[in-house]
């Protein structure tokens, strides 16, 4: 920690000196509380479930219990500082110029912190007399889901608060709102949904913090699911009430009724509402601008629930990086609002047909005008962050630098605007994009540029960021501050003279103020005559004598008054000028989304011209055909050849409605899993707006994605049960509908032989019968194959493979059929199993082959899943007989001659068959 820590902070003083000077104790040698400590306990009292940063002088403290938690998460030194009711009180501080850092490890790992701030100067409350208190108060809480500082946040991602409403009635027990907010951008949405779909929504929003009430945190059947989430907050019914609910959030947004809004149900308004109340608690009161809330309608997103957002690794890889995901590989965004624009996009694909050609029109445009798209780009880079800066001056936490982010952000949409608006007839999204980004007034931005210094200090409080000529009574203040100083160098020249002492200095420092300075051999002679009628002793330290002079204080009144004048005007204009921004706020939100909104069509529009991207066609159909489809994150990063191509049709055959399956084989490595990710992707990205890497891509649009790899290739998720597997595989079968698309990897793998193929056979029949989607099935189950023949809407692909000189090439390429066989060994030798084992290997295998066909076993014959249930089979009786004898015998207690004589019984026991 820090090292410039004090070793006696400003602590529990138990007497004066009060609030600064004293030693850190809680109680007095009598035991008693010290005011300090009662004004701990209380504030402490009023946010239980929270750590206090409790300010003292340089460092925010924590006490007690949570300067044991705060101790141990973040690694600091854990201390004692005095007494309470006899014991000592655990304490440990971060210095406050690192508390951003530190907050920012504390909120990220789920805990909610309270910062307590002193409310007026230790000197005020000393003059109240000494045993007074510095008055202070909770003036936030800072809560994973309510973050608008950019050190705590990041700056490509959205951080959302969700709030979850379920409603009362037991006829709709499984209905449920969610309401979202992203407070540090103003983004406010709502959404009804089932039971079933929850976890999808939330898997998609990846909420930083959600809240709920406490009945429902308590609801059995909810419970477990809630506490596997990260950062869930219960709280009290209140936050929740319907009944307050439509006044509550008419109330932050300052209307008299929440109308304008549209119709929203009674349980919308409740988990918006709820949203609004605990941004207003977090807040103190603060109410960040939001948008009005958006109302997303049931089914207008593609719903892809979580283990296929990780499956297919859409924001991030498996291994829980950015990097190498669909995200990364699509991402040229140049600012980090479209970098937050295309990941929500990414996370929530659409499905109504036009809304998506909305969105490809304006990338399209941007694709064949790429003059338009290099300026655009260039412009949007140097475009700030200005909802983000926004939410902070709306907050109270803005800085200088973020009045001059609104100043360049208005001034830059501007000069978008001019420039887009002739090109962007084509693409309504843009005409609109250009509409908004001339709402913010322009003389907003003026005033900013008029006031605001070019060098500007991070924070208000230095000073110096407004433009000299800006303000007279400023300039005035400042030239009086600047001159003073200048007088201050030339006192110290002449006092070096008169005093004969060349060394002789005027220094400041908090305590004493301005001083004369001179090294102790010196000291003596300013405190005789007649130096001492002009140098009055102040203090003397080791090496030196301090000294002031009449002169002295009164022009260090002067320049202290100056400088706290000029300050003051400065803080003023700040408040006046964010005043002015707020003021504008919903105009400049809207500029701020256009700006993303164009970034976001740009870059793909650079993504789709650099990558050879396509645009799909999305149209209502069940129709899916993928020409020369690519893998769009591989093909990025594969090295020593090209990606090969693959066409992909699931499309309903002619007369038929529904679309069809997939089943794919062929050897290890052969490249199934990328194809059936890429055919996944290029549906996603279609239907996110996206251009897509294919030749030629025509979609009916997908509703639902489900994705699924079986437990023996999951690894890297690392819990590799087959029990995982069954759970998400019963996941799509009772979920997925006739519009779906499913992607199945290897399922039944995980399981013995026999079982896992039955599973993946009647998993296969039921897709193809009961759910009647479009599907990609890739397994290493030959047997499979020879369904194709009894189901109609399924065929048979694999990818091929070429023998050459006992060596397999894998060639990448998907073609009809069936493989002909697995070639795992050939795989094995690849991956350098010893020349003895292949030969035995592959010896073994031509028996077992010679077997099988000896013997065939007539899978094409058995019934269909849904033509007729499969009656349980009736128990083998032999089998029965040896299990029980089995199960009765204990080798531990038997002789070898026992065990020989049980071994005897069991095989006559198999042979009675
Ligand atoms: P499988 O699932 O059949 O075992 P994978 O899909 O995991 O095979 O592919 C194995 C490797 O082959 C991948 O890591 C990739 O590098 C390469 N690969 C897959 N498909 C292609 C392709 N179409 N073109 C080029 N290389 C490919
Ligand atoms: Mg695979």
């Amino acid at each position: 920690m820090d090292a410039a820590r004090p070793l006696t902070p400003a602590g529990f003083e138990s007497g004066p000196p009060a609030e600064g000077g004293g030693r850190a104790n809680a109680a007095d040698d009598a035991g008693r509380i010290t005011p300090v400590m009662e004004q701990y306990i209380e504030i402490k009292a009023a946010n239980p479930d929270c750590l206090l940063f409790y300010r003292m002088g340089d460092f925010y403290e924590l006490f007690f219990d949570d300067a044991e938690v705060a101790a141990r998460a973040l690694g600091i030194v854990l201390t004692k500082r005095g007494k309470h009711l006899g014991r000592d009180i655990p304490m440990c501080g971060v210095p406050v110029h690192r508390a951003d850092e530190y907050l920012h490890r504390l909120i990220a790992m789920g805990h909610r912190v309270a910062v307590c701030e002193q409310l007026e100067d230790p000197a005020a409350a000393r003059k109240r007399g000494g045993k007074s208190v510095v008055r202070r108060d909770v003036i936030r809480l800072v809560t994973p889901g309510t973050l608008t500082e950019d050190t705590l946040l990041d700056a490509r991602r959205n951080n959302y608060l969700a709030a979850i409403a379920r409603a009362r009635s037991t006829s709709e027990e499984s209905r449920f709102a969610l309401a979202w907010i992203d407070i540090s951008t103003g983004e406010f949405r709502i959404a009804e949904c089932e039971r079933a779909a929850l976890a999808a929504a939330i898997a998609r929003l990846e909420p930083g913090e959600i809240i709920v009430s406490d009945a429902l945190y308590g609801d059995a059947e909810l419970a477990p699911y809630l506490r596997s989430l990260p950062a869930v907050t219960p709280l009290a019914r209140d936050v929740f009430d319907g009944a307050t609910a439509e006044r509550r959030l008419a109330t932050y947004f300052g209307l008299a009724t929440t109308q304008s809004f549209g119709a929203l149900t009674r349980l919308e308004l409740t988990a918006a509402a709820a949203c609004v109340s605990y941004v207003e608690r977090t807040q103190l009161g603060q109410r960040p601008p939001l948008s009005p809330p958006l109302r997303e309608s049931e089914g207008a997103t593609l719903a892809i629930d979580q283990a296929t957002r990780g499956n297919l690794e859409l924001v991030r890889t498996l291994a829980g990086e950015r990097r190498g995901s669909l995200l990364a590989a699509i991402d040229r965004c140049v600012s980090a609002a479209g970098s937050r624009l295309i990941a929500q996009r990414l996370s929530a694909p659409l499905t109504d047909p036009e809304a998506i050609a909305r969105r490809l029109d304006a990338v399209e445009l941007f694709v064949t005008n790429a003059g338009l798209r290099a300026a655009m780009r260039e412009q949007l880079k140097a475009a700030p962050d200005l909802a983000r800066a926004l939410a902070r001056l709306t907050v109270d936490r803005g800085g200088p630098r973020d009045l001059a982010a609104i100043r360049d952000g208005i001034i830059a949409a501007a000069g978008l605007a001019a420039e887009l608006a002739p090109a962007a007839g084509l693409a309504a999204e843009l005409t609109q994009a250009a509409a908004m980004l001339r709402r913010p007034d322009a003389a907003i931005a003026a005033e900013l540029a008029a006031a605001l210094a070019e060098e500007l200090p991070h924070l208000k409080r230095d000073g110096g960021f407004v433009r000299a000529g800006y303000d007279a009574a400023l300039d005035e203040a400042r030239a009086l501050r600047d001159e003073s100083r200048r007088v201050i160098a030339a006192l110290q020249a002449r006092y070096a003279e008169t005093s004969t002492v060349r060394a002789l200095k005027i220094r400041h420092n908090n305590v004493l103020g301005y001083f004369v300075e001179v090294t102790a051999q010196h000291g003596d002679k300013l405190m005789a005559p007649p130096l001492n009628a002009t140098f009055i002793h102040r203090q003397t330290l080791a090496g030196q004598v301090r000294f002031t002079t009449t002169e002295l204080g009164e022009l260090e009144a002067r320049i202290a008054s100056a400088a706290d004048r000029a300050l003051g005007i400065e803080l003023e204009t700040f408040e006046r000028l964010a005043a002015t921004v707020t003021a504008a706020a919903p105009a400049i939100k809207q500029a701020a989304e256009a700006l993303a909104v164009l970034d976001v069509a740009a870059a793909l529009a650079e993504l789709a011209g650099e990558r050879r991207y396509v645009r799909p066609q999305i149209d209502d159909s069940r129709d899916f055909v993928i020409e020369g489809g690519r893998h769009p994150v591989v093909e990025q990063v594969l090295e020593g050849g090209p990606f090969v191509a693959n066409d992909c049709d699931l499309s309903p055959l002619p007369q038929t409605a529904d679309g069809r399956i997939c089943l794919l084989t062929g050897p290890n490595m052969a490249g199934k899993s990328t194809y059936l990710r890429q055919n996944a992707l290029i549906a996603i990205l279609a239907q996110m707006g996206s251009f897509v890497p294919a030749r030629h891509a025509k979609i009916g649009a997908v509703d639902r994605l489900f994705s699924r790899v079986g437990a023996a290739d999951d690894i890297a998720r690392g819990r590799s049960t087959f029990m995982v597997e069954m759970v998400e595989t019963a996941a799509i079968l009772n979920q997925a509908g006739p519009r779906a698309l499913v992607i199945l990897d290897e399922i039944g793998r995980g399981t013995a032989t026999f079982d896992g193929l039955s599973i993946a056979w009647a998993t296969v029949e039921h897709l193809h019968e009961v759910n009647r989607c479009r599907a990609l099935f890739a397994t290493h189950f030959h047997e499979l194959t020879g369904l194709a023949a009894a189901l109609p809407r399924l065929f048979n692909a694999t990818v091929r493979v070429k023998e050459w000189q006992g060596e397999v090439v894998f060639l990448h390429e998907v073609a009809p059929g069936a493989a002909d066989r697995s070639y795992g060994i050939q795989v094995a030798k690849l991956a350098g199993l010893p020349a003895a084992v292949i030969e035995r290997a592959k010896l073994v295998l031509a028996r077992l082959e010679a077997e099988d066909r000896a013997s065939p076993r007539g899978f094409e014959d058995l019934p269909l899943f849904a033509a007729a249930p499969r009656p349980t089979p009736p128990r083998d009786a032999m089998l029965e007989a040896v299990i029980s004898a089995l199960a009765a015998l204990h080798p531990d207690d038997m002789s070898p001659r026992e065990a020989l004589e049980a071994l005897y019984a069991l095989k006559a026991k198999a042979r009675d068959r």
